[in-house]
């Protein structure tokens, strides 16, 4: 017999993930931490590698991992579950709460993942845009909620890619508002320092998402995890791949997250960078710029896919162009560098700006000579 029959349906419409990784001099566009897990912590754990056993399954529950969160946490291991990245994280809530004829709320413009993971587990989206400063719209949520048949609801805190938190009080509103699980994305906590974490206790219906792969230099790694109550906890792990985090994962992870005070002074130069980012950027004509809570940059330019392009091939400094995205039209995210890094792209963004005012002007002359001489 010739030829395959046709894939499940939902996925007719959706193209394969790709982060369009082009190499660059300065890459900030994936919100990766600037530099590698300390030398110290490497050299621990080579140490130690020549007596890991490779040949041994992982541990499914990733015990170690999940008692060292939960202490730092406050909470149990059982209300701690470790994943494969916060993505898969995302992905199992959504095969858990999500699924045909099952609804989830998602805030755009905000985490492609949300609706893309819905989308391929037949959840259907309901959508509430954020509004023009890209605040949620509070008041559109909760009278949504009013209506009883949403199952999931996630909210980026700080949001990706535009990079404010959404206030504590709206959180609250929305948990009292809804039975329905309330996944707050915690991935940027280390640099916004805000957490829903005191409200756990109050409401069961509430799971906070957080990561290795932003602040804790661990992006290639693939670890995240979730705080939840032990039921939800529970119902995750029945729809979980159970070898998904790697031995090797789990065992770096966990040397990380015993020593992560060593992160801490860099977690606070990057914070610094950011408002030296936030500061530059609006010093420029023409751009604007949105308050950030990540590790991360939102700004607006006319014409920006141009100057994305302009960055990249003239001055090897690779951003994120959300210009296609719905609600982000001319919008680029800039990832919080190294201090030379942030400087390189400031530079590189004034180098540019400029090359656009002088052909503008030469333009104008142009324009101003041929009106003359017509
Ligand atoms: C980066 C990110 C994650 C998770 O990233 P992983 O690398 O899969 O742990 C989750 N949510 C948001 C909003 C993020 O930006």
């Amino acid at each position: 017999m010739e030829g395959i029959r046709d894939p499940r349906e939902q996925l007719l419409d959706l193209e394969p993930y790709d982060a369009k990784g082009v190499a660059a001099d300065v890459m900030l566009s994936s919100n990766e931490h600037p530099f590698n897990v300390p030398a110290e912590i490497i050299a621990r754990l080579s140490d130690r590698l020549e007596s890991f056993d490779f040949n041994r399954y992982p541990d499914p529950t990733a015990r170690k991992l999940r008692e060292l969160i939960a202490q730092a946490n406050g909470l149990d291991a059982t209300e701690v579950l470790v994943g494969n990245g916060g993505d898969e994280l995302i992905f199992n809530i959504l095969l858990a709460w999500g699924g045909l004829g099952r609804k989830l709320l998602d805030l755009p413009p905000t985490f492609a993942m949300y609706g893309i993971d819905a989308h391929v587990t037949g959840t259907e989206v309901v959508q509430i845009p954020r509004k023009d400063d890209f605040f949620v719209d509070g008041d559109a949520v909760l009278e949504r909620l009013g209506q009883g048949d949403i199952d999931i609801v996630m909210i980026s805190h700080p949001n990706n890619p535009t990079g404010s938190l959404t206030p504590e009080t709206l959180l609250i509103d929305i948990l009292n508002a809804t039975d329905a699980l309330v996944l707050v994305d915690e991935a940027y906590f280390e640099f916004s320092r805000h957490t829903m974490r005191p409200h756990m206790q109050r409401h069961p219906n509430l799971v906070i998402l957080r990561t290795f792969s932003k602040a804790f230099s661990l992006a290639g790694l693939r670890v995240g995890y979730l705080l939840g109550h032990e039921d939800v906890i529970r119902e995750i792990m029945k729809v979980r791949q159970p070898y998904s985090v790697s031995a090797f994962s789990q065992w770096v992870a966990a040397t990380v997250f015993r020593e992560r005070v060593v992160f801490q002074q860099g977690i606070r130069e990057l914070i610094r960078n950011r408002d030296r980012l936030l500061h530059g950027l609006s010093n420029m004509r023409g751009i604007e710029v949105f308050p950030s809570e990540g590790n991360f940059v939102l700004f607006r330019v006319e014409h920006a896919s141009a100057l994305w392009r302009d960055l990249l091939h003239s001055h090897s400094v690779l951003i994120r162009d959300f210009g296609r995205a719905p609600g982000l039209e001319d919008c680029l995210r800039v990832t919080v560098g190294s201090e030379a890094e942030c400087s390189k792209f400031l530079e590189a963004m004034s180098d540019v700006l400029s090359a656009r005012r002088e052909s503008r002007i030469m333009t104008g002359a142009a324009a101003r000579a041929t009106d003359e001489r017509a």
